[in-house]
């Protein structure tokens, strides 16, 4: 129930929805009924052979106004013996229906204003959830990636959060709309025949019991299913992004038999699902006809023997009133199973909600306008959960020069370069940001001063220009045209359809590798930062692509501090100091004349291979 609640807060403010939800509602109830009890007059004029006079509500005066059903009940009977008085009973038939008609549509009207009403809070519900979820998953340290399944967070944005919805809509509307319906109805039965009334009243909650008892046991199979899902949504991720390599790999196959044995895992979960869920119906509608035939039997042997407190027609619109009294006794007792599958789709949602962010801003965290002297890495080590991947890590990049991190694969260069931006923090030891530690420096502020070119890159699909100014909305044209320039990006983007207007599809797929590298160059240029953290590339480019990226990168570089990443030694020959990881250590450093005289080091080998 605690769970539930704190659901509930999503669906804030309630009362914007639920107060005219419930008058809606309520005037929906009220000319749903009268339209119900209109039918006696009918089954009167139809049904009675003796003259109508004899019925007892005869009103042969118009009654005074005054606001209340009585008044409404007189009136209705005045015109309707004046109708049968004057125009007989033909008359009198289409008077009736004509009232039916005219509540019939004043019911359908209210319901169709209270279903809008539900609709736009679902709405609400649904864009609040999504905004608090996506907002918090946006806001997650690297870290937490690493042990989710990107498929299964998809799954919580979206079918968790769908099933929240529901659950929620559902049951606030039917606590502020069903129990009215049903007080309504009862009241009117009662009216009609207490007698009967408090003879039905025992039937209902019993089949009310057992339907809920069928609801609660779905719990299990709705997780279940959520869970599935997100497998689903990983595996068609993974094929989407990967279809290149796939293809070319022949492994369709193999991704389609792993697709097909998921999705044939979710339909068994599905189908078990469907099967229980489905079994509620008939089995209410049978319990409902039970007690139907309950009420026929006793209402009926009422009427045979002539009993003065039920009438035939009364009896006819008592058993079609009360058939209408199923629907909000079943709603509201399915409403129960509606909560506990909401509050298991819920957990999943408030698990991604309540996860904690491990890096997060300090109280009073030091503001970095500008960067300064230098950036230094003081005996840090890290570890990504128990696997230690850096150990006691120290070197400095003063400003203006270019450091280049080289090494066999799986070093830890890559780890070394997130540590910068802060994805992660060190396990023990410290980076300083002139003289600041990083740890006591505002996230965003330390991530202002840099730019990151990575290896991949990373665009959107959008246009060329939003992807170069992307993360800086204020910049003009003419910025983003200038710093395609300096990124060698310009000429090729003219040529392209629309020129800067020109969408680059998912991920950029209609640009070449180099064209690609020369975008993310291009943002970094706009950016400007202080600080450059690069990645080189390490697909091969065809030798004029990769001049223009090189010299792109060297425009870039000019008058910045740099952490290059370098996968082919010839293009970091000039850096200031060459470091060498190995196994998460540093094994040598120094220039490149430095380490090339060390014949036999690590450097030594790895230069060798690549001149070969
Ligand atoms: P490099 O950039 O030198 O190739 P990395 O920094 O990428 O090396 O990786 C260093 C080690 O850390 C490798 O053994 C790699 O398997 C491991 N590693 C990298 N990223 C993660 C991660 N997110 N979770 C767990 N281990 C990781």
């Amino acid at each position: 129930m605690k769970v539930y609640f704190r659901l509930l807060s999503f669906a804030k403010p309630i009362e914007k929805f639920a107060i005219p939800y419930f008058i809606y509602s309520i005037l929906s109830v009220v000319f749903g009924l009268l339209n119900f009890t209109l039918l006696i007059p009918l089954f009167d004029i139809l049904f009675k052979e003796e003259s109508i006079t004899a019925v007892n509500d005869i009103i042969l005066t118009k009654p005074h106004f005054e606001l209340n059903s009585q008044y409404f009940k007189d009136l209705f009977y005045y015109e309707f013996h004046r109708m049968v008085r004057d125009y007989g009973k033909m008359g009198a038939l289409q008077f009736v229906c004509i009232v039916i008609l005219a509540s019939v549509f004043l019911s359908n009207l209210f319901r169709y204003l209270s279903q809008r009403i539900m609709e736009s809070f679902r709405i609400h519900i649904l864009l609040n959830m999504r905004k608090i979820v996506f907002d918090k998953v946006m806001g997650l340290h690297m870290g937490f990636f690493s042990n989710e399944r990107k498929g299964d967070i998809m799954s919580r944005i979206t079918g968790d959060v769908s099933g929240v919805m529901i659950s929620i809509s559902n049951t606030l509307l039917v606590f502020f709309k069903e129990p009215v319906t049903l007080i309504g109805y009862f009241v009117v039965l009662f009216m009609m025949s207490a007698r009967l009334t408090v003879f039905t009243i025992f039937f209902i909650p019993a089949s009310g019991l057992i339907i809920s008892m069928i609801v609660k046991k779905l719990k299990a199979a709705a997780v279940e299913s959520n869970v599935s899902q997100g497998v689903l949504f990983s595996i068609l991720d993974e094929a989407l992004s990967g279809l290149r390599v796939i293809k070319a790999f022949n492994a369709v196959e193999y991704i389609q038999t792993k697709f097909h044995n998921e999705n044939l895992n979710y339909a068994r979960i599905a189908r078990s699902m469907v099967k229980r869920q489905e079994l509620a119906s008939p089995i209410s509608e049978f319990m409902g006809v039970s007690v139907v035939a309950g009420i026929l039997l006793y209402g009926g042997s009422l009427v045979l023997a002539k009993d003065p407190s039920l009438s035939a027609s009364t009896f006819v619109a008592y058993i079609i009133i009360f058939s209408q009294v199923l629907r909000p006794a079943k709603a509201i007792s399915s409403s129960f199973g509606s909560i506990t599958s909401g509050v298991a789709a819920g957990e999943r949602v408030l698990s991604l909600i309540d996860a904690p962010n491990d890096i997060v801003d300090k109280d009073n965290a030091i503001v970095i306008n500008d960067f300064k002297n230098e950036l230094e890495f003081e005996n840090v080590s890290f570890s990504y959960g128990l696997k230690q991947v850096l150990s006691g890590i120290s070197f400095k990049i003063p400003k203006g020069k270019t450091v280049a991190l080289v090494g066999p694969s799986g070093g830890g260069k890559s780890t070394i370069s997130d540590l910068i931006p802060r994805f992660y923090d060190p396990t023990s030891g410290e980076i300083l940001i002139d003289g600041h530690n990083l740890k006591d420096c505002a996230i965003e502020s330390i991530r202002a001063q840099m730019g990151i070119v990575s290896q991949e890159s990373i665009l959107f699909n959008d246009t060329i220009l939003n992807n170069i100014a992307f993360g800086m909305p204020h910049a003009s044209k003419d910025d983003v045209i200038q710093a395609a320039k300096v990124a060698n990006a310009h000429n090729f983007i003219i040529g392209t359809e629309n020129g800067y207007e020109t969408f680059i599809g998912d991920r950029g797929v209609k640009l070449s590798g180099g064209q690609k590298q020369r975008l993310s160059i291009a943002r970094a240029v706009l950016k400007n930062p202080p600080i450059l953290i690069l990645d080189e590339a390490t697909s091969a480019l065809d030798t004029e692509s990769e001049k223009l990226v090189q010299q792109a990168l060297s425009n870039l570089m000019q008058n910045r501090t740099s952490l290059v990443i370098a996968h082919r030694l010839s293009t970091i020959q000039n850096a200031d100091e060459i470091i060498v990881v190995e196994n998460g250590k540093i094994v040598e450093r120094g220039s490149h004349a430095d380490l090339i005289r060390q014949n036999g080091g690590l450097y030594f080998k790895l230069n060798m291979m690549q001149t070969i």
